[in-house]
């Protein structure tokens, strides 16, 4: 399909990067088909992060991910998943590109600003989890 779903993460909203952010998938030619701040419970994150529950880091990114408010956004492009993930970069914001949104704002490995659906049916998946079928444009 030509949808992905992104969340800008907790550390990068408190930094106060959520309109560079934003900014910068607009620029990439991404229409934004539904947008809101949200805060996940622990609960909600451990749901939305399930597929890495046997990962030695899930603990500490359920943890982060509930540490704050996030953006959760569904955005629509031709080839939304692959053009994403290239514009949001590598996992380590040590190995991302010049010119991605992880080379400009994350952190670390865990802190890395955006999350990016791997998947036109995790995309389908991670979008309706956050939003009801009346706030998707
Ligand atoms: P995302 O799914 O958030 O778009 P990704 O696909 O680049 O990220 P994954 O390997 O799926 O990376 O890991 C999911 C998330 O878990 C990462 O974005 C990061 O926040 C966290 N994470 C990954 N590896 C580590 C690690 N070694 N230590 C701590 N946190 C990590």
């Amino acid at each position: 399909t030509n949808r992905t779903f992104t969340m800008i993460k907790p550390e990068a909203v408190a930094a106060g990067n959520t309109g560079k952010i934003l900014d910068m998938i607009i620029e990439a030619g991404f229409k934004i088909k539904a947008l809101k701040l949200t805060t996940l419970s622990k609960e909600r994150a451990g749901e939305f992060y399930e597929v890495h529950k046997e990962r030695p880091f899930y603990g500490e990114l359920v943890d982060y991910m509930s540490s704050g408010p996030v953006v959760a956004a569904i955005l629509e492009k031709d080839n939304a998943v692959a053009d994403f993930r290239a514009l949001i970069g590598a996992t380590d914001p040590a190995e991302a590109a010049d010119g991605t949104i992880r080379k400009a704002f994350a952190k670390s490995k865990a802190e890395n600003a955006v999350h990016g659906s791997d998947s036109d049916e995790n995309a389908e998946i991670e979008g309706k989890f956050h939003f009801a079928a009346n706030e998707i444009v």
